[in-house]
């Protein structure tokens, strides 16, 4: 094989694959129709491959969750089916945004993620940010031109998620450049937004400004699904749990305490 043949034709991939490929070829007696398409289809994933990790590292998505780990029998508010159907991302394509709206530790950000990860396996754009880092990012840009710029960043990708609506209040020019976010993702691509707090509160949190709160939410929730979690705080649970977890272990007998995972009582120690 001539050297250099793999580079120049940007084959890498199939390069590297190639050996166990011919050797599955020579075994199982493939015919030069399934060698090709198999080679082919090994140069195929890799790319696939990499462009995933790609885009999965260009959306800051801080953890990995999905729906199958969302214990819908512990929080039954937001339903099952529906987020199941959510899952198959016509809501992406529709351009249409989320809005999940509850109390702390009761999943928001956990099923936004999910939904997150469910659209970059499917090859979409997605930018992850909380809204203080979002506002923070605007604010810091020192001129016009970099303001839009970084804008843009926000604007550009096909699902764009904006967590803890609620827990900063901004001030006027951040509220403003946050309500030019909105608009002009306006039915152009997908926002999923997480807040603690109720509409009518919007105005209080973006710079005191109703106006532009008013503005902001017409845009926000024309095309929109809301999806209202109205159940306890699972960080609440997992806490009661490790107690839980603590008080057996400091009640064993001491010549079986050691037999338990250390983790188990360290975790209850730091947080009671
Ligand atoms: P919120 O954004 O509403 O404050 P999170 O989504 O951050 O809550 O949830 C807090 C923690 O609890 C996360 O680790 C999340 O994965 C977990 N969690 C929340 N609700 C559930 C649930 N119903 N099933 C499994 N894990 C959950
Ligand atoms: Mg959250």
């Amino acid at each position: 094989m001539k050297k250099g043949i793999y580079k120049q034709l940007h084959l890498l991939h199939l390069e590297a694959a190639l050996p166990q490929v011919l050797d599955q070829a020579r075994t199982q007696q493939w015919t030069y129709e399934t060698f090709l398409e198999r080679a082919l289809g090994s140069e195929l994933d890799g790319r696939e491959q990499k462009a995933l990790a790609r885009r999965l590292k260009a959306a800051r998505i801080p953890a990995k969750k999905t729906l199958d780990g969302f214990e819908f029998s512990f929080q039954p508010s937001p339903c099952e089916r529906r987020l199941r159907e959510l899952a198959d991302l016509s809501f992406v394509r529709s351009c249409t945004n989320l809005v999940f709206l509850g109390p702390p530790g009761t999943g928001k950000t956990h099923l936004s993620l999910a939904l997150a990860d469910r659209a970059l396996s499917q090859g979409y754009s997605v930018l992850f940010t909380t809204l203080a880092d979002l506002a923070r990012t605007l604010e810091s840009a020192s001129h016009p031109g970099l303001v839009r710029q970084r804008l843009r960043r926000y604007i550009a990708p096909s699902l764009l998620v904006i967590d803890e609506v609620g827990y900063t209040r901004l001030s006027q020019e951040q509220a403003h450049q946050f309500f030019e976010l909105v608009a002009a993702r306006y039915e152009h691509g997908s926002i999923i937004l997480t807040s603690n707090t109720s509409f009518a509160g919007w105005g209080r949190l973006l710079g005191g400004d109703e106006v532009l709160a008013t503005a902001l939410l017409d845009r926000l929730l024309h095309h929109a699904e809301v999806i209202s979690i109205n159940g306890r705080s699972y960080r609440m649970k997992e806490r009661q749990e490790d107690r839980v977890d603590e008080a057996a272990w400091r009640e064993e007998p001491s010549g079986t305490a050691g037999a338990r995972s250390p983790g188990v009582g360290q975790v209850g120690v730091g947080i009671s």
